[in-house]
């Protein structure tokens, strides 16, 4: 990993830097990155040592200081939106690490999502990009078709297949990103191929509220069992929770990589499958859906059938875990083993630096008897995951899944607790290849145990 530097570019590296480039055309006129977002940025760096893909890459322009200088250009004419150029853009990983470091308040957040639309749009990829590029975006937010892949997927996993081609190594060579998303694949339960939850679950006791809840795509099929579990813990305090069977994706995975036509018909969908649900709120348990979802007001801004209900429906979103922690934990809890238990939570970046959701998610499980947190260094730092950065940019993620692993392990901690479903599945692969058997398991799983009083099978567990 390369140290990171907080030094402005002297005014004559940069232009160089830009100079080497053929001139083309910029971006299209179809909302480029906003002048005044860029002119709030000052240069100072501050952003760069917080910067993922500026830690690995080491370089200037892979650092958010160095696409705002490369985003002025474009608008300015003098660099090109090319393939020299758009490497910089797609090697952000969107965590958002630099809005929350940045003192001068530089919303980077809306110059990459203006920024990737652009590409999208103005760029013709390679074909084996082109390729992968629909592979994904016509397979994982339906979560129908994905079932259907996986059958074979399964058989693959079970069968010694993926043991014998994992063996060879033919894979990374032939294609890293097809290797990468091979290596991301979890063993599927049964439960992975059926909805199995009703449409509307009554709350246990008294009714506090009416809830909405959220299934996600990729979420019920690689981790069903955090949606049993949020719906336990929902329905234990109070909760009565409507699952709209027509539900489909939210658009997040779209969103973060810019497919904006495709992010806006899924949000428009979604809206309409809580139309009239009556809800006190939406709830979330994926940090990459909830951070899109709190966004669709903006998302759906310039469509007039629709922006002033994605504001309304924005306006009820909420993550599980802001949730629960506001309205306050109504079940009784019991500890998880009889000794003390030391877990670390994992910060996923749309929760933390999409949301500013950090304590709220601590506050819940320091609440169940005998757990105590610790805190890994680079806590900020993102695993890599970032969607589906770690098929797109397989180098910079690996590279930052083994970090974060070792930055996790390092506390000491018996248990990894993680609220996002990409991170869970970056963060077991890489405990997995650093032979290590921890435990990562969502904050409403480890609730949903301490209400019902289970232990944690810590035999099983027992790898450090
Ligand atoms: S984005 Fe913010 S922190 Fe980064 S260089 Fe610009 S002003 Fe400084
Ligand atoms: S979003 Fe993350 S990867 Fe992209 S520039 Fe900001 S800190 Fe770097």
């Amino acid at each position: 990993m390369q140290t990171s530097e907080n030094s402005t570019p002297t005014p004559e590296q940069q232009p160089s830097s830009f100079s080497q480039l053929p001139l083309t055309n910029g971006f299209d006129a179809d909302n480029p990155p906003d002048p005044t977002l860029i002119d709030a940025c000052v240069h100072c760096g501050f952003c760069l040592a917080t910067c993922p893909s500026y830690r690995v890459i080491g370089k200037e322009m892979d650092s958010p200081r160095g696409r705002i200088y490369l985003m002025d250009a474009i608008n300015e004419g003098d660099a090109p939106l090319a393939d020299a150029t758009v490497q910089h853009f797609d090697s952000c990983l969107g965590c958002y690490a630099c809005v929350t470091t940045c003192p001068s308040g530089v919303q980077y957040d809306r110059l990459i999502e203006a920024t990737r639309p652009q590409i999208n749009r103005n760029i013709e990829r390679s074909l084996p990009q082109r390729l992968l590029r629909n592979l994904i975006f016509s397979l994982f937010p339906y979560p129908n078709r994905l079932r259907v892949l996986m059958r074979p997927v399964t058989l693959y996993q079970t069968t010694g297949l993926q043991r014998l081609i994992r063996s060879l190594g033919w894979l990374p060579k032939i294609s890293p990103q097809l290797a990468a998303m091979e290596s991301l694949m979890p063993p599927l339960s049964p439960k992975a191929f059926q909805d199995t939850l009703p449409e509307r679950i009554p709350a246990e006791g008294k009714t506090r509220y009416r809830v909405g809840m959220l299934l996600g795509c990729v979420q019920r099929l690689f981790n069903p069992e955090v949606n049993d579990a949020t719906a336990r813990v929902l329905t234990a305090n109070g909760c009565e929770i409507i699952i709209p069977k027509t539900q489909g994706c939210c658009g997040a995975l779209s969103h973060h990589q810019g497919e904006e036509d495709q992010a806006r018909d899924f949000a428009r969908q979604l809206i309409d499958a809580f139309e009239g649900t009556e809800v006190d709120a939406v709830l979330v348990n994926a940090s990459g859906c909830g951070h899109t979802l709190k966004d669709y007001g903006h998302l759906l801004k310039n469509d007039p059938a629709y922006a002033e209900k994605a504001a309304a429906f924005s306006a009820k979103v909420k993550d599980v875990q802001e949730f629960l922690a506001n309205v306050g934990l109504t079940a009784s809890l019991s500890p998880l083993q009889e000794a003390p238990l030391t877990m670390v939570y994992q910060d996923a970046c749309h929760m933390l630096h999409g949301q500013k959701i950090s304590l709220q998610p601590r506050q819940l499980l320091r609440q169940i008897p005998g757990v105590s947190l610790r805190e890994p260094i680079d806590a900020a730092l993102c695993c890599g995951s970032a969607g589906v950065y770690n098929i797109l940019q397989p180098e910079v993620a690996e590279e930052l899944g083994q970090q974060k692993v070792a930055n996790l392990i390092n506390t000491g901690a018996s248990v990894i607790a993680s609220a996002n479903i990409g991170c869970f599945v970056q963060i077991s692969k890489h405990l997995e290849k650093q032979g290590r058997v921890v435990p990562v398991l969502h904050p409403m799983q480890l609730l949903d145990m301490s209400i019902r009083g289970e232990q944690l099978p810590t035999d099983e567990w027992s790898g450090e």
